[in-house]
């Protein structure tokens, strides 16, 4: 059985408790929150012979088939790798499991994530198919950036937002997940993970603690002048760049607030707290923005997937936070 998460009973509820289900389903909400529990608790839901109430019963042989994975009524769509676009060539796959008749006699179901990994021409053969459901077909597609969705495809599902839980929910269900943590330290890290739990629990095995304060040790000294941008460039070469663009985004954006508002309460995290205080009390208002609007400019180059030179880049990056503080 998926596990379901604490946060999202009443979602469930409302969805395998649907007295007619739709063709289409789109789960969308932020990363890191179990879109894909949800959408594959569904599937059982929706493939089981003699569902139990709103649960798969775990025991008929559709459950037995599609626990072993050998389900012939069931596809799963995703990038051949993660990170990667979905071919047209896969959604051509799918396209053709859709006209297919059921094996079982029941339903079919596909599951698709994430829904903006499809090109223009997947999500077009896609369309194709959803314009045409042969038999009872559902498709339950997640996406966690649905704005990067066709309209098309959105307005052809049947929508469900799926919301961050809030803080104190997620706290508890880490405290569980995390038993050897100490409260600051789950605190810290639903910060990093900007609220999703589950990614909050994929920063940690990641060592992203221990990644952070390697940034941050870095980034003192080349303020101090005790490293230059190209080793430290260079000796940042395991983190992941966008973690890294995600971080001087941040700090940037913390500069800003904190110069509008005096407030300290923006400066973020307490181990870059006096940092982003001092650069924002020491650099000209027109370098902050000019650095920022470069961050974000190649953070969405990263987030693309471009061809990048990451030590090149990431010199580029330090050369102009160490030239912040100063007069301009
Ligand atoms: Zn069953």
């Amino acid at each position: 059985m998926v596990e379901i998460y604490p946060w999202q009973t009443s979602l469930w509820q409302q969805l395998a408790g649907r007295t007619r289900h739709a063709h289409a389903y789109l789960l969308h909400g932020p990363t890191g929150i179990g879109k894909r529990a949800l959408a594959e608790r569904l599937m059982a839901r929706l493939l089981c012979q003699h569902p139990n109430g709103l649960e798969a019963c775990g025991h008929c042989k559709a459950c037995h088939l599609l626990a072993a994975g050998t389900h012939p009524d069931n596809f799963v769509l995703e990038p051949e790798e993660a990170d990667k676009a979905i071919k047209v060539d896969q959604v051509r796959e799918l396209v053709n499991f859709v006209v297919q008749t059921a094996q079982l006699g029941g339903r079919k179901v596909i599951l698709l994530e994430p829904a903006e990994a499809m090109n223009l021409n997947a999500a077009n053969a896609l369309l194709k198919s959803l314009e045409e459901p042969s038999g009872e077909t559902v498709l339950l597609l997640i996406s966690h950036q649905p704005s990067r969705l066709l309209p098309t495809i959105r307005s052809r599902c049947v929508q469900q937002a799926c919301p961050l839980p809030d803080r104190a929910s997620s706290l508890a269900w880490l405290e569980g997940a995390l038993p050897q943590s100490n409260s600051e330290e789950r605190e810290e890290l639903l910060t990093l993970a900007a609220g999703s739990p589950l990614a909050a629990l994929r920063l940690q095995a990641q060592g992203v603690r221990e990644q952070r304060a390697l940034v941050v040790e870095g980034v003192k000294k080349l303020l101090k002048q005790q490293i230059g941008a190209s080793q430290l460039a260079e000796s940042w070469n395991a983190l992941p760049l966008l973690q890294l663009f995600d971080w001087f985004c941040d700090w940037s954006q913390a500069m800003l607030r904190y110069r509008l508002t005096g407030d300290q309460q923006v400066l973020g995290l307490a181990d870059m707290r006096k940092v982003v205080q001092y650069l924002a009390d020491k650099s000209g208002q027109a370098k902050i923005l000019a650095i920022q609007d470069w961050l974000l400019a190649q953070r969405q180059k990263v987030l693309g997937k471009a061809n990048l030179n990451r030590v090149l880049l990431l010199e580029a990056l330090l050369v102009q936070w160490a030239s912040l503080p100063g007069p301009g």
